[in-house]
């Protein structure tokens, strides 16, 4: 008989359909994930995204289960992403989490998306108290955790990181999400092309440059790899300066950069430098648990669950705008 205790884990906010199990002493069993991809040059459409993942959601949480060597009886717990993300794909994952927790009759946890990247790349890194710099498709921030909470330090006044490259890479005609193929693209550049960097107070800007680049592109005058790594130069330093302001301030002795576009080699080491040069010891979240998956959802929810938060189904409805500073975080001391 199997008396270790296990989360399932759902994730639903965008592209990505993930189930994971997780022990309660942070070994992740399995992560299984499907990834809704759109036709070339087109973004993500709710609808058609929260479709893949309702036809994919019993293979995937039969898969996971299955690596996991366990029996849904054996959950003791559900997490699922409450929000911030697209609504019809956020409530897929809820409704999948609903039955299961009705079903088996055991707790429903609901998990901040952004606070489960952060918590995912903590457990596997194993950093204490850092300065996180979070960028994906739907984050970009520099947080630090005070008085209860993930702080914002700095964040994106427009769109994110992930999004700029993405919006980038379907102009120039690359497959979505295009921040992989983008950092090919940046390493054949050659010669640097000028483009506009926004930085406001502590905050980056980057809507005027993703019309720069585009309409760059649409002259003709630059060849693609020029123009990728020179998109690719400015939208990080304008990271890594406001992240480097926020790490002199705040003395933090460790820096961890974390999310989908954490990956990316050129951002490691503008950041890895800025760490140097402050003392502070650089943690990047390994590739594998970078993007969107079941681990960051079920890891955060057995956090959350063994310091008392817990969901009715009647109350557990999705949220697509959902502030990581609004989310009390009971298990984390400072
Ligand atoms: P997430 O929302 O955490 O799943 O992250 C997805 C985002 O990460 C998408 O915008 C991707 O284009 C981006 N991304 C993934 N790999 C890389 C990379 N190597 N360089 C830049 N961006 C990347
Ligand atoms: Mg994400």
């Amino acid at each position: 008989m199997k008396t270790e205790k296990y989360c399932l884990g759902i994730e639903s906010t965008a592209h990505t359909y993930g189930v994971s199990v997780v022990t309660f002493d942070g070994k992740i069993l399995s992560d299984e994930k499907s990834i809704y991809k759109p036709p070339l040059g087109k973004g993500i459409h709710p609808r058609e995204s929260a479709q893949h993942h309702a036809t994919i959601a019993p293979t995937i949480l039969r898969e996971a289960l299955k690596k996991a060597n366990i029996q849904a009886k054996d959950i003791s717990i559900v997490a699922f992403s409450q929000g911030p993300g697209l609504g019809p794909c956020l409530r897929t994952g809820a409704t999948t989490a609903r039955t299961i927790a009705s079903y088996l009759n055991i707790p429903l946890i609901p998990v901040h998306h952004a606070i489960g990247h952060i918590e995912l790349a903590i457990l596997t890194t194993k950093a204490k108290d850092p300065l996180v710099v979070l960028v994906s498709g739907g984050h970009t921030c520099v947080v630090a955790f005070a008085g209860g909470r993930w702080r914002v330090f700095g964040e994106t006044e427009d769109i994110t990181l992930g999004n700029l490259l993405d919006s980038y890479g379907r102009e120039a005609g690359l497959p979505t999400p295009s921040g992989p193929t983008v950092e090919v693209d940046a390493e054949k550049g050659k010669k640097f092309v000028d483009l506009p960097l926004t930085i406001k107070g502590n905050n980056v800007s980057y809507s005027g440059l993703l019309t720069a680049v585009i309409n760059k592109l649409k002259e003709g005058k630059w060849r693609r790899e020029d123009l990728s790594y020179s998109l690719q130069e400015v939208a990080f330093t304008a990271l890594a300066e406001t992240a480097e302001r926020i790490l002199a301030f705040t003395e933090k002795k460790e820096l961890l950069l974390a999310g989908g576009v954490a990956t990316n080699r050129r951002l490691q080491s503008m950041l890895k430098t800025i760490a140097k040069e402050h003392n502070a010891k650089f943690y990047v979240v390994p590739k594998e648990y970078s993007g969107d998956c079941g681990a960051q959802i079920a890891w955060t929810g057995i956090l959350a669950y063994t310091h008392g938060v817990e969901i009715s189904i009647e109350k557990s409805i999705v949220k697509p705008r959902w502030r990581l500073d609004r989310v009390p975080i009971p298990w984390r001391k400072g």
